[in-house]
């Protein structure tokens, strides 16, 4: 398998021959088919696989083929992952990824003055990466509204639940759209996890590696 099979916006291509990635990781290979038809995802997977990419690329496909207008204070994608680390390698992935296309990635974590965090939204951001915490206080601030979120990622879900984070990711998920493309991540999957998935996922397509 190649990238070029997965029919992946030009702008995509384009960047991942400059990063000199031809072939996908097996995490890839089987995720970003379905993730590109719209399905929803459980993948278990550790860090170190490809599995930013087999969400990255998917989810820039599908808002390159559906351009938008940005909304003040609206986000079209959201990503939630457990540490600031994360959240920055991340954000840099969809930067990468995306540097072909007309797309602002913003990153919210705690430790940085919320002002600066909120005029990044003000005017409108297409994917925005979080850790829980900040991002609720931001919410709850007025400074970011998830009703137009048409893309939730939930990346290293267990190590979300080990850090404290099963109220915040509560509360957010219930702000959001019930119609929307969930993809969720976790290197493992004990029960807690699981039934975390079976609440938020909706026929999902399971992939492991
Ligand atoms: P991740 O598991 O998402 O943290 O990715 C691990 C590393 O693999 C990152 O440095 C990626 O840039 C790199 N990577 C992801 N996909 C590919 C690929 N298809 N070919 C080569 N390297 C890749």
């Amino acid at each position: 398998t190649y990238f070029t099979d997965f029919g992946l916006a030009e702008p995509l291509a384009r960047a991942l021959a400059d990063k000199g990635y031809t072939e996908p990781t097996p995490i890839q290979v089987q995720a970003i088919p379905p993730a590109l038809e719209g399905h929803d995802l459980c993948g278990i997977a550790q860090t170190g696989t490809g599995k930013t990419a087999a969400f990255a690329l998917p989810i820039l496909h599908r808002l390159a083929a559906n351009p938008k207008h940005r909304l003040k204070y609206a986000t079209r994608v959201l990503v939630l992952a457990p540490t600031r680390e994360l959240v920055s390698q991340i954000a840099q992935s969809f930067t990468d990824y995306g540097k072909y296309l007309k797309l602002t990635v913003t990153t919210v974590f705690g430790g940085v003055p919320i002002p600066r965090q909120e005029r990044a939204m003000s005017s409108g951001v297409d994917v925005v990466v979080a850790t829980p915490g900040r991002l609720l206080d931001l919410v709850e601030r007025g400074s970011l509204d998830l009703k137009l979120v048409e893309i939730l990622v939930l990346d290293e879900a267990d190590q979300m639940l080990d850090l404290g984070f099963i109220h915040d990711l509560r509360r957010i998920v219930g702000l959001l759209p019930r119609k929307r493309q969930t993809l969720f991540f976790s290197a493992t999957m004990p029960k807690a996890i699981e039934d975390l998935a079976a609440k938020y996922l909706t026929n999902p397509v399971k992939v492991a590696v």
